[in-house]
């Protein structure tokens, strides 16, 4: 019944709501060195001192938590609260290669709004405010609190979200404007480690690739003794052709120096990159180095982690599961030092996977020589028939008139370790909104949509 306001309500504030914006995004909130008070530095307190002030000034209660976190309610909660919407005020380094706008400048050009933290996070934050603007001042009843909580350590590790979880209860349900609609009720678990053997003779002289373990690896670099750049040649046109990865080579102080460059992807989506590690473990294991045993060890890890596989099937891991998808595994660190070679890989695991299945790659690696020391972090899941979560599906449903669904991700979101808690918002499938990147952008109709998502979403919870 409340729609039709809803959305006037959105419309008719939206000059006010990019003039707001805008103060936001002007704010340098990066983490900063630590000063008394002021554990994340000036930047974030200073931005969290201006929502805070703007929400007051809109008729809320507010609270400023040592400049972690802050929230704004309908009033003070005695009885605890239904729901909590969690976004962040802290932003990732502008960077370089802005052409649209000065990153600190926001601009509104074609329906989008430029600026770092236009999308993430602030735009998203700001619209959950509004959303909690239109129910006060329409004066739409609500039976149960809220809160709007912001955090301002998101970017560097979500200490706030520690701090904030170490004050006060889980609210019965939490959602997360810092993700993609329609909802993320699924995100997958971890399970990384290193793994390490020493190797028997010289023949490898050196060996490095990646940066770090949840990133697959786009360069790779070897020296080898031995054997001459005429002989690798045969090996390295093979690898080159049947990995889509370059390889290049010179020889040089007496050794084969060997570079394979590939393309980096975020190690949770393997299949988007081209790991130079694989193929450059493939090529070892081609070249005429006789008897080595160190190359046989090369050989055993590429056999686990040969190139192009992507779901840990050689590695005796595979599994999937109707909600989560598949595993993926990739192995994106590695180095030989001091004879010893030492790997890490990186594993998203979905909902069905345990402890004991995912010790098979352990076995298979010990078979191998190879010692493990991993970790594992369990998933996140909200399952998509819980009333919560089909309650945000209706509401985007209702103001967008596009179809609801849930996704499942492999990398975590700001509710990871939060019970009954979803990512809701605020990207749209198909936009790239160069997220951490330059030229970040919102578009204005999306953020003025998520408003009257948000107000739905609490008038139907709290309502
Ligand atoms: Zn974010």
């Amino acid at each position: 019944m409340y729609q039709e306001k809803i959305k006037q309500f959105m419309w008719d504030h939206k000059d006010e709501f990019l003039a707001d914006l805008a103060k936001l995004i002007a704010v340098d909130s990066v983490r900063g060195e630590e000063v008394p008070g002021k554990p994340y530095g000036e930047g974030p307190a200073k931005v969290l001192d201006l929502f805070l002030e703007m929400a007051a000034g809109y008729g809320f209660h507010t609270e400023n938590w040592e400049y972690r976190v802050g929230f704004a309610s309908f009033g003070p909660d005695t009885e605890g609260r239904k729901l909590d919407i969690t976004a962040h005020l802290d932003i990732v380094p502008v960077g370089e290669g802005w052409e649209m706008t000065e990153p600190l400048v926001m601009k509104e050009i074609d329906g989008r709004v430029y600026g770092r933290g236009t999308i993430d996070d602030k735009g998203p934050a700001l619209a959950a405010l509004y959303a909690m603007r239109a129910i006060r001042e329409l004066e739409i009843p609500l039976k149960d609190n809220m809160r709007l909580v912001v955090g301002c350590d998101e970017e560097c590790g979500s200490s706030d979200m520690r701090y904030y979880y170490s004050k006060t209860d889980f609210a019965p349900m939490t959602f997360s404007p810092d993700a993609d609609y329609p909802v993320i009720n699924l995100e997958k678990g971890r399970f990384y480690g290193e793994i390490s053997q020493a190797m028997d003779d010289d023949a490898i002289a050196e060996l490095q690739g990646g940066m770090v373990i949840n990133a697959v690896p786009s360069s790779c670099t070897a020296s080898v003794r031995g054997i001459t750049m005429k002989d690798a040649a045969p090996a390295a046109k093979r690898v080159h052709e049947a990995t889509g990865t370059n390889n290049a080579m010179i020889e040089e102080d007496g050794l084969l120096k060997i570079s394979v460059s590939g393309t980096n992807a975020h190690a949770s989506t393997p299949e988007g990159g081209n790991n130079a590690i694989t193929a450059m473990l493939q090529l070892l294991g081609e070249l005429p180095l006789g008897n080595s045993l160190a190359q046989e060890k090369i050989r055993a890890l590429s056999t686990l982690f040969p190139h192009g596989e992507f779901h840990g099937e050689s590695a005796g891991i595979f599994m999937e599961d109707a909600e989560s998808g598949k595993i993926t595994l990739s192995l994106d660190l590695i180095q030989l030092k001091d004879g010893v070679l030492r790997a890490g890989f990186d594993a998203r695991t979905p909902i069905c996977a345990t402890e004991e299945k995912l010790s098979v790659l352990e076995q298979r690696l010990a078979e191998a020589g190879y010692a493990l020391d991993g970790h594992i972090t369990a998933p996140h899941y909200v399952p998509e028939d819980s009333p919560f979560v089909q309650t945000l599906l209706k509401c985007y449903e209702k103001v967008t008139g596009k179809e609801g669904y849930c996704i499942a991700i492999g990398g975590g979101t700001y509710v990871h370790d939060v019970p009954n808690g979803v990512a809701f918002g605020c990207s749209v499938e198909g936009v790239d909104n160069h997220l951490h990147g330059p030229d970040e952008f919102a578009e204005v109709s999306v953020l003025m949509e998520s408003g009257m998502i948000f107000a739905h979403v609490i008038q139907e919870l709290c309502g």
